[in-house]
């Protein structure tokens, strides 16, 4: 598998320092090797590459972008960067990584005791458990704040009740943090480990997106789980929303990958094809002008990205800025994968080439981590101060 060359159209990479070039690096060359020779067969089998964990683990891939706890300490930024390239090998790759580092190691690391800290971020760090984020439910996707689902105080006990839907890596996890309603009424979280008596993942099975990535269903059932293992900082839907962001951070990098694969295809492809006259489809103004776009968004969406990226590295970002990068960089990448498949003719709808695995895995992206028209509203919230979700 050649090396990927990246795609820099306005020496971006100036704008790069050298220890995120290297974190990069690092991702893009994993990915190269690791990734690339099999996922195609991964997609087809339905199956996500669970023996390239440890792998991901020892190059600091889960909690990137945590101090201590055995986790890389990486800059927002270079983890950002890290999203992209395991992205731009397959969706499932960077939602397994996102999910571990974003949606359960954050919060365990914001919002737990230091004893949960010690139990889990270590496991978690050198990818010897597996977590997964329980917030959506078969009723209440972009309006989580309608949960059914119930922890119930009895003593030293909670008991849990209710169902969670569309989990990643929910059958397969160690530890599952749960997030669930108290008698009054307040969102908590709650860490709820596997084998658990009560507590029950099965797999969501015909997929036709995401098919290298587990997705599951999550049941509790009178779950009755120690008192102790509620996180003790977190109180409120903002907790949940607060973990959000820090995945959709990652995701706003992560759909840059696919897009630069995709063109990337589209390019070497369009110089190749011949049509008419054994002249190379490039040479047409049409096909051009779909290879300009593209190029063009790929690079307004990495500017978009490091910016957020710097703001977020001095606390300067907000939730609204996430959403724009969000909302922004997996729309174009599903359109720059919608128009490189058309370029590609025939053989875009085949598995020879990587275009229509990453078009279809981005269309979950596109609705997961807060919808693309959620997110217009958060943004549309912020400039007008109107509320309009209702
Ligand atoms: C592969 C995959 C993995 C996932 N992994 C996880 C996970 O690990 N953990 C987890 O908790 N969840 C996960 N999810 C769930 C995901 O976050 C939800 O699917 C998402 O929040 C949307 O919810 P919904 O599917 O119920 O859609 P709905 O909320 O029912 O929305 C349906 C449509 O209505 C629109 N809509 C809704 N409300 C409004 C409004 N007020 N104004 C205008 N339009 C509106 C939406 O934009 C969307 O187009 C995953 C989903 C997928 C597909």
């Amino acid at each position: 598998m050649p090396a990927f060359p990246g795609v820099d159209f306005i020496d971006f990479d100036s704008l790069l320092t050298d220890e995120e070039k290297l974190a990069r690096q690092t991702a893009r060359q994993f990915v190269d090797e690791r990734v690339l020779p099999i996922i195609e067969q991964c997609n087809r089998d339905g199956r996500f590459p669970l023996d390239l964990v440890p792998e991901m683990a020892q190059l600091g891939f889960f909690g990137a972008n945590m101090q201590g706890y055995g986790c890389a300490g990486m800059s927002n930024v270079e983890y950002g960067l890290v999203m992209q390239e395991l992205e731009r090998g397959d969706s499932g790759m960077r939602s397994f990584a996102s999910v571990q580092s974003g949606l359960v190691m954050y919060p365990i690391y914001t919002f737990g005791s230091e004893e949960q800290k010690e139990k889990w971020l270590p496991a978690l760090a050198q990818g010897t458990a597996v977590g997964c984020f329980g917030l959506t439910e078969p009723q209440f996707g972009s309006n989580p704040g309608g949960m059914l689902t119930r922890a119930v105080r009895k003593g030293n006990r909670y008991v849990l009740n209710g169902e969670k839907l569309w989990i990643t890596n929910g059958s397969i996890s160690d530890v599952a943090v749960v997030w669930a309603k108290t008698e009054d009424e307040k969102v908590h979280g709650f860490l709820v480990e596997k084998g658990t008596p009560g507590f029950k993942a099965w797999d969501v099975h015909g997929k036709w997106s995401l098919r290298a990535s587990i997705t599951s269903g999550l049941a509790f059932n009178d779950c009755e789980i120690p008192a102790e293992n509620r996180l003790p900082e977190a109180e409120g839907l903002k907790a949940p929303l607060m973990c959000l962001n820090q995945a959709r951070y990652g995701i706003g990098w992560g759909a840059i990958g696919p897009a630069m694969a995709c063109y990337q295809t589209a390019l070497e492809y369009a110089k190749t094809r011949r049509q008419f006259n054994n002249r190379p489809i490039a040479s047409h103004q049409l096909v051009q002008e779909k290879l300009v776009w593209m190029i063009t968004e790929i690079t307004k969406a990495q500017l978009l990205a490091l910016q957020v990226g710097r703001l977020k590295d001095q606390n300067r970002v907000d939730h609204t800025h996430i959403s724009m990068m969000k909302m922004n960089n997996v729309a174009i990448a599903l359109d720059i994968a919608r128009l490189a498949r058309g370029v590609l003719g025939a053989n875009g709808i085949v598995d020879d080439y990587c275009i229509m695995r990453h078009m279809n895995n981005l269309e979950s992206v596109y609705t997961y981590e807060g919808t693309h028209d959620i997110h217009k509203l958060i943004i549309g919230e912020r400039i007008t101060g109107i509320a309009a979700y209702m």
